[in-house]
């Protein structure tokens, strides 16, 4: 007979949207999305252990501002616990640690990864062994992201962009993220975009975005991406669409804004040029920049430390 674990560490990775097509606000107040979704290596590390009540710590890498992040109930790895803890009956709780490498409120959905993240963990710890199928649902009542957080890899995204679907993907990307240090208001970002775009079509993934995922060519995929809200993030935010013209010229196949924002991502051929456009950036003072990989693994079990 094994023991249940004492404690469970999960690692989620933040998401990027390759492309993001917006329509018309429904009846609800929220945005039809049509989008395709991807991991980055940059990540967030959650553990979990049993406790009284919940509580939640927080520790973070040094570009990752954590005074936006509360550490209440309010904490939505505390809400998902309790979520997950209900759907069970039981009454259990947690003391959650979380570890940001995902900045904070960067459109890159660090608090989905959370989320994610404190599902897993709490399902390994309580041994609940929920299905997939129920997991999910449960992830999609706490945030359109989350259930992407928990499937990684590449995904398309509907309806709120929560129902997603696995993508062939036989690209090994890489992406070099810009981060910003101001923040920029998603729900602003919607409303300059219903006021800008105010009968869009009904959003769809283009075809020529799938087709370059499977054949995993920079090039194509450059000539692929699009966010319908980059307009009216670099028309509130001049010093992203500069950013963005840094990193073209720094080389970058293509440049692209993160979700609603602020980070601007930048397509790179491969590790070693994702290395030299983000050298480049920092020469000329972008001084928060990290080169990733992509697509990764969704949320996931973190193997113990050997006792020494
Ligand atoms: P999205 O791309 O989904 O819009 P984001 O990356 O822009 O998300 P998040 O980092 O997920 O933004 O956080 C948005 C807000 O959620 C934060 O400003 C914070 O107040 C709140 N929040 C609650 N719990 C967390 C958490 N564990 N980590 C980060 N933010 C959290």
């Amino acid at each position: 007979m094994t023991l249940p674990p004492d404690q469970v560490s999960v690692r989620a990775p933040a998401k990027i949207n390759l492309q993001l097509r917006v329509g018309a606000p429904r009846s609800d107040g929220f945005h039809p999305l049509a989008t395709v979704y991807q991991a980055v290596g940059l990540y967030d590390d959650l553990t979990v252990r049993e406790a009284a009540e919940w509580s939640v710590s927080l520790a973070g890498d040094e570009w990752v501002d954590l005074s936006a992040v509360p550490d209440t109930g309010e904490n939505i790895a505390i809400r998902a616990g309790r979520a997950l803890a209900a759907y069970h009956g039981l009454e259990r709780s947690a003391r959650i640690e979380i570890r940001k490498g995902i900045p904070v409120a960067g459109g890159m959905a660090g608090g989905s990864a959370d989320a994610a993240a404190a599902l897993v963990a709490l399902d390994r710890l309580w041994d609940l062994r929920t299905s997939d199928h129920d997991l999910l649902a449960l992830a999609a009542t706490l945030g359109s992201d989350v259930p992407f957080a928990l499937v990684g890899g590449t995904a398309v995204g509907s309806g709120r962009g929560e129902l997603v679907e696995p993508l062939t993907d036989h690209g090994e990307w890489w992406w070099v993220c810009r981060f910003s240090q101001e923040g920029l208001s998603t729900p602003k970002m919607y409303a300059d975009y219903d006021r800008d775009v105010p009968c869009p079509p009904e959003p769809v993934i283009e075809e020529a975005l799938l087709d370059a995922l499977a054949g995993g060519d920079a090039e194509d995929l450059a000539d692929a991406l699009g966010n319908d809200l980059q307009a009216v993030a670099f028309a509130r935010r001049p010093d992203l669409a500069a950013a963005a013209d840094d990193g073209l010229d720094a080389g970058a196949v293509a440049a692209l804004l993160s979700g609603s924002g602020p980070t601007v991502l930048f397509l790179c051929r491969n590790a070693d040029h994702a290395r030299t456009v983000a050298g480049e950036m920092i020469a000329r003072g972008h001084d928060r920049v990290a080169a990733v990989p992509a697509p990764v693994a969704g949320a996931h079990v973190l193997p113990k430390e050997p006792k020494l």
